[in-house]
C-alpha cells in the first residue's frame, strides 16, 4: 500500500500541495482528477521520489520513503510528455532499466519482445524515438514502465496523445495488466469517463488539495460539494 500523509509542496512561497493524505491499498487502481494546475503530476512526482516534498510523508508498504531515492522505491512513472531518451532505439529505451538490474540478454529479450508486441511497437524496435509518431512514444514509454514489472505504477495521462481508437485499445490493455499483474496503479487523467470506468476509487483534486476520495458510485451519489458534482455531471 502507498500512504501519504499531509504532504506539502511549496514552490517559492506558491503552495501547491497542501496537506495532501491519502491511502491507496495494495493492488488497487486509484485515478486521479482535477483541473490543470492543480497539483497532479507534482504529487505523483513526489511519490516517485523526482521532487522533494517540502512537508509530510510517504509511506509504501509501511516503510518511510520520503528520503529513499526513486530507483529505490519499486516503482516506474510514465510522464506526460514520455521523457524517452532520444539517443536510444526503442529497443534500448525498453530494455534499460533491465540492463542495470543485471538480467541475463534472453530474459531481457524475451520481455522486451513481449512488451512490444502487447503494444504493437514491434515493428519499431530499431527506431529512435524522434523517427515515431507522439501515440507511438507514449506506447513506448508505456512499455518502458511495464517492462520492469514494478510494485506499482504512477501513470501522468498515458493515454492523451493517442487517436480514440487506441486510446479505447490501450485503456482495456491497462486494465487487463492491472488484473494480471495485481499492482497498484495511481493513474491520472483529464477524462471523466476513463477515471469513472478504470478506478477502484477516485481522488478528485482542486488547488492542491483531495476534496473526495471514493469509489466512482460514491463520488457519483454522493458527491461533498457541487465541485465534485459537476465533476460528474450529476445534480445536488
Ligand atoms: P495539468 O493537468 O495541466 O498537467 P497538474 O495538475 O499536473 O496540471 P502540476 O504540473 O502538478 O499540475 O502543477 C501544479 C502547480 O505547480 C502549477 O501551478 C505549476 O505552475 C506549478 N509548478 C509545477 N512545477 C513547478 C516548478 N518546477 N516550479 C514552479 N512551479 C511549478
Ligand atoms: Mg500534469
Amino acid at each position: 500500500n502507498i500512504s501519504i500523509q499531509n504532504l506539502e509542496k511549496k514552490y517559492g512561497d506558491h503552495s501547491v500541495l497542501k496537506g495532501i493524505c491519502l491511502d491507496i491499498d495494495e493492488g488497487e487502481f486509484v485515478t486521479l482528477i482535477g483541473p490543470s494546475g492543480c497539483g497532479k503530476s507534482t504529487l505523483l512526482k513526489i511519490i516517485a521520489g523526482l521532487e522533494d516534498a517540502s512537508g509530510g510523508a510517504i509511506l509504501i508498504g509501511d516503510r518511510d520513503m520520503t528520503s529513499v531515492p526513486p530507483q529505490k522505491r519499486n516503482l516506474a512513472m510514465v510522464f506526460q510528455n514520455y521523457a524517452l531518451y532520444p539517443q536510444m532505439s526503442v529497443r534500448k529505451n525498453l530494455s534499460f532499466g533491465l540492463k542495470i538490474s543485471g538480467m541475463s540478454k534472453d530474459e531481457i529479450n524475451r520481455r522486451t519482445e513481449a512488451i512490444a508486441k502487447t503494444l504493437e511497437i514491434s515493428d519499431y524496435l530499431d527506431r529512435k524515438p524522434r523517427q515515431l509518431s507522439g501515440g507511438q512514444r507514449q506506447r513506448v514509454a508505456m512499455g518502458r514502465a511495464m517492462v520492469r514489472e514494478p510494485g506499482a505504477f504512477l501513470l501522468d495521462e498515458p493515454l492523451s496523445n493517442l487517436d480514440a481508437a487506441l486510446r479505447n485499445a490501450m485503456r482495456s490493455e491497462i486494465k487487463a495488466l492491472h488484473k494480471r499483474l495485481g499492482r497498484t496503479m495511481v493513474y491520472v487523467t483529464h477524462d471523466q469517463i476513463e477515471a469513472m470506468t478504470m478506478a477502484d476509487r477516485i481522488a478528485i483534486m482542486r488547488a492542491g488539495e483531495i476534496i473526495q476520495f471514493g469509489a466512482p458510485d460514491d463520488l457519483y451519489l454522493r458527491p461533498v460539494n457541487t465541485f465534485v458534482a459537476s465533476f460528474f455531471g450529476t445534480p445536488k
